[in-house]
């Protein structure tokens, strides 16, 4: 599903190096997590996949299903199926929150080849998923993410994510800033969408949220690299030891 080889990036503006060699596989039907110390590259990876302007990527591949990620623009990766959940979901004052998932929608069946859904059959399945995460009609109504409390715009992230049915989808950080209920709503949406065929990136400071969504692989990233990968049991580790004991044995 998703192979990364070697990624190193560096800032545009800065000679600044953040990501220092990335490898990574995620399998189809599998979730992976990535855990680490602020800073050490989680959002500017999750940006570099997704096509977010001002970094270099100066070494390595990123691909999905095969297809060279780093040659796609922006919304044509999104078309080949790659969704990330912002960790600061952006406000965009002016568009309705439902106009923008009905574009986003179309758009994704167009570049797959598909009809658009219907006025009437997109209403239909938005009311429906948004019913799940606690959205109310008000909250489609209104301009994206613009006055929503916290945990609102990341429910509206997994509204988002559970309308494009993407192939992998990557969540930055969705559970900082989320309330117990909040955190149940957004990993039962996320649990909802769990299949053989998509592929999951989850980053998280937290081991709570992967009681909720059962990782199968953790990573741990330190200084623009991946240091160590186990399972489940490795997020329990840093929960109950902090990142200090593994970046001694690494060093
Ligand atoms: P994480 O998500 O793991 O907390 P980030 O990817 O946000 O880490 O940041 C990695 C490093 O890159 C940090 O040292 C951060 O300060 C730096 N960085 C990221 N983006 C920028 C930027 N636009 N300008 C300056 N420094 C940046
Ligand atoms: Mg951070
Ligand atoms: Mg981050």
């Amino acid at each position: 599903m998703l192979e990364i080889k070697d990624l190193k990036v560096k800032l545009e503006e800065e000679n600044k190096q953040i990501l220092k060699g990335v490898n990574l596989k995620v399998e189809p039907g599998t979730v992976h997590a990535i855990m680490g110390p602020n800073g050490s590259g989680k959002s500017t990876l999750s940006y570099v996949l997704s096509g977010r302007g001002g970094y270099e990527v100066t070494d390595g591949s990123a691909t999905l299903e095969g297809n060279d990620l780093l040659e796609l623009e922006a919304e044509d990766r999104a078309a080949a199926g790659l969704f990330l959940a912002f960790q600061y979901p952006v406000e965009i004052p002016g568009v309705g929150n439902m106009t923008f998932l009905r574009t986003a929608v179309n758009a994704q069946r167009k570049a797959r080849g598909e009809d658009e859904m219907s006025a009437a059959e997109f209403l239909k399945v938005v009311r429906a998923k948004a019913k799940t995460l606690k959205i109310d009609a008000d909250m489609l109504k209104r301009p994206v993410n613009v006055g929503f409390s916290g945990g609102e715009k990341k429910r509206n992230e997994i509204l988002q994510m559970a309308m494009l049915e993407p192939k992998m989808c990557i969540l930055d950080e969705t559970d900082s800033g989320l309330d117990v209920d909040a955190m149940k709503l957004v990993s039962e949406g996320v649990n909802a969408l769990r299949d053989e065929n998509r592929g999951f990136l989850v980053i998280t400071h937290y081991q709570r949220l992967l009681d909720h969504i059962k990782p199968d692989v953790v990573h741990i990233m330190a200084d623009g690299r991946i240091i160590k990968s186990g399972g489940p049991e490795l997020a329990l580790e840093v929960e109950n030891n902090g990142y200090a004991d593994i970046l001694a044995e690494m060093a």
